[in-house]
């Protein structure tokens, strides 16, 4: 069999130097792991020995390695176990190498140079990755793994790095008392205390759990993270089409999933349903994120006595692709800066239902506080819908009709 050996001449000067350090083939030959092609390392590191005039293959344990690519085969054995316990489509072996190992190697580098090196990291991946390969019966993958196993040398053990599942689907909140997101309690911040019996949490459930926890046991992942395009508040109903989100999985132990047993499970709850589920990226969780559609809100409002049918509606009509000016709510100052938003209102329309009751069903642009702009919020939104009526107003109950993302 021809062996490229057009390189030997070169690193002969260099290999006369390295052969009494005490290095096993792999080793020696690592040094020149760039020269020549289609070699392994060790057949490099053999062929320099015979050019050598034919000194003899270390007799102790490597200098360098200790011997670490004898037991190559059960690393790779061991990665690959670990790696079957797991459902993906590919796969990446990595290694954490000792770092005595490493500090030998650069060393070694440091007296002879690096140039034509291999680091051991990569030779060793190389290695367990070739070995581990007929055993795992998946695809290699290099830049977008579905589990990577990290082979730590020094102990043989493996941990496994399971890359998220995403799913993307649209959601209906059909109760006033659940917020779409677990809400950490305010006394432990989720530890959990008396005040949250225990539970770590403001309120029971979240629209994240209801979709979450089903799906995180079908995947047998870890835990999950919620991204919604939005919020409403936790007295909001999510009406109509729903509100798009995508759900995260860590860890999961099976990928492919049954989105339409899921779908079927969430949608056995009375709190949130769910609607479009797909299997979704980590990107769409930015585009999500980052939209800001237009809303359509429904609102029962109640006036601070008797309004006029005519009057209201001629209210309504004024606000047609207005902007008004919000400084932020008292209520959400907590988490955002003071400072006045322009929004505009796109449309409003109203149904008066009694002496001092309507329904206004109004789109406004992403960020408009609904609540405030009916009620002026004491003067910190202008115009607002009560200012003009000259009747002040307020919401008591609202609803989300739609999403406006498509
Ligand atoms: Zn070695
Ligand atoms: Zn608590």
């Amino acid at each position: 069999m021809y062996r490229d050996d057009s390189w030997i001449p070169e690193a002969l000067p260099k290999a006369e130097s390295a052969a009494d350090m005490g290095l096993c083939d792999h080793c020696l030959g690592r040094l020149f792991g760039k020269m020549g092609t289609g070699l392994t390392n060790d057949e490099r590191g053999a062929m320099l020995r015979l050019a050598l005039g034919g000194i003899p293959a270390h007799s102790e344990p490597c200098r360098l390695c200790e011997d670490i690519f004898d037991i190559v085969p059960r690393l790779a054995e061991a990665a690959a176990e670990a790696i079957l316990t797991v459902e993906s489509e590919n796969f990446l072996i990595g290694t954490r190498v000792d770092p005595l190992i490493a500090d030998r190697e650069s060393k070694i580098w440091d007296e002879l140079g690096k140039d034509q090196a291999e680091p051991i990291k990569s030779e060793l991946n190389r290695e367990i990755g070739k070995h581990a390969l007929p055993l795992i019966n998946r695809r290699v993958e290099f830049t977008n793994p579905q589990v990577v196993a990290l082979v730590d040398t020094r102990f043989a053990n493996v941990e496994l790095d399971i890359s998220p599942v995403f799913i993307y689907g649209r959601y209906c909140k059909l109760s006033r008392e659940i917020p779409q997101t677990i809400w950490p309690c305010r006394s432990c911040r989720g530890k959990g205390c008396a005040r949250c019996h225990g539970t770590g949490k403001m309120y029971s459930t979240s629209v994240q759990e209801v979709i979450g926890d089903p799906a995180r046991r079908m995947a047998d992942a870890t835990e999950h993270f919620f991204h919604g395009m939005g919020r409403e508040d936790i007295d909001a109903l999510m009406l109509g089409d729903g509100r798009p989100f995508v759900l995260e999985l860590r860890s999961p132990r099976i990928r492919d999933i049954d989105l339409d047993q899921l779908e079927a499970e969430v949608n056995r709850s009375e709190l949130a349903q769910v609607s479009k589920l797909r299997f979704s990226s980590k990107d769409e969780v930015r585009w999500v994120k980052d939209a800001s559609p237009s809303k359509t809100y429904r609102a029962q409002v109640r006036a601070e006595g008797k309004v006029n049918k005519e009057r209201v509606n001629e209210v309504a009509k004024s606000f047609k692709n207005l902007h008004i000016d919000q400084r932020t709510p008292v209520r959400v100052a907590h988490r955002r800066g003071d400072l006045v938003r322009r929004r505009e209102i796109l449309s409003v329309e109203a149904e008066v239902l009694g002496d001092d009751v309507f329904l206004l069903v109004l789109e406004t642009e992403s960020g408009t506080y609904v609540k405030e702009f009916v009620s002026g919020d004491e003067g910190r939104t202008k115009p607002s819908f009560s200012e003009r009526l000259g009747v002040p107003c307020v919401v008591e109950a609202l609803d989300v009709m739609s999403i406006n993302d498509q």
